[in-house]
């Protein structure tokens, strides 16, 4: 395993330690985690010059221009690229027991497709897609086609990001708060969101290659690929 600065494995002994003893560690993810799929930050989009993907009246007036960009942004590294190291080394930590629960900005889904069971889609993820006509909602399979349309009625599918134009899920953002209430280990995975919600006295371990919000509230800080600390940190675990 290559990491850039010599520090780094000595960190994330550290951060293993951390792990060992902590009784209830969960995880904050962002866009970082994801990178290593091909999916870009959904901060971008807002600035890109393909229309607006979080905006339902531009996928009705255009919903192959709409879906062309999704696919190739979203739905398609999603599908051929899949969930990357870090979401399934975190997938086994839970299984082992050792993490509680993944809080994550990101809509891609790709933490329950890792096979992660307790996640705070707090942005809402592509598995709930609503029927534009009749409201029936579908899972991320009915992404899969060129404009998804309802098997129902017919009606153009809106991914639910879309639908509720990137709001907060009021429910998934209460599971994380009650979550935060009780970590005692927080680690930080490529995310700058949520940053106000880590309560004064919790550990907080920032993983991120560039400087954010939260190296200022970390007690430590790994300056690396997500994949790399996170696979090292599974092996040492065991
Ligand atoms: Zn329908």
């Amino acid at each position: 395993m290559f990491f850039n600065h010599s520090d780094t494995l000595d960190n994330i002994q550290k951060l293993v330690d951390l792990v060992a003893n902590a009784k209830h560690t969960y995880a904050i993810t962002g866009a970082g985690i994801s990178t290593n799929a091909g999916i870009p930050d959904l901060r971008h989009l807002a600035s890109s010059d393909s229309g607006s993907l979080s905006s339902e009246s531009y996928l009705e007036a255009n919903p192959t221009e709409f879906y062309n960009d999704f696919h190739r942004l979203f739905i398609d590294p999603i599908f051929h690229n899949g969930p990357t190291k870090s979401h399934y080394a975190l997938a086994e930590l839970e299984k082992q027991g050792k993490l509680a629960g993944v809080i994550t900005t990101n809509v891609d889904y790709l933490h329950e497709l890792a096979g992660s069971q307790q996640v705070a889609d707090i942005w809402r993820s592509l598995n709930v897609n609503h029927c534009l006509t009749c409201g029936r909602i579908y899972d991320i399979k009915i992404l899969n086609q060129s404009v998804p349309r309802c098997p129902e009625c017919g009606g153009l599918i809106s991914p639910d990001p879309v639908y509720h134009h990137i709001g907060i899920d009021e429910n998934a953002y209460a599971k994380a708060n009650s979550w935060m209430a009780v970590a005692d280990l927080v680690i930080v995975i490529g995310s700058n969101g949520y940053y106000g919600n880590v309560l004064p006295g919790v550990t907080v371990v920032n993983i991120n290659n560039r400087r954010n919000d939260f190296d200022a509230r970390a007690d430590l800080i790994i300056r690396s690929d997500s994949d790399a600390a996170i696979t090292t940190l599974i092996e040492n675990l065991n």
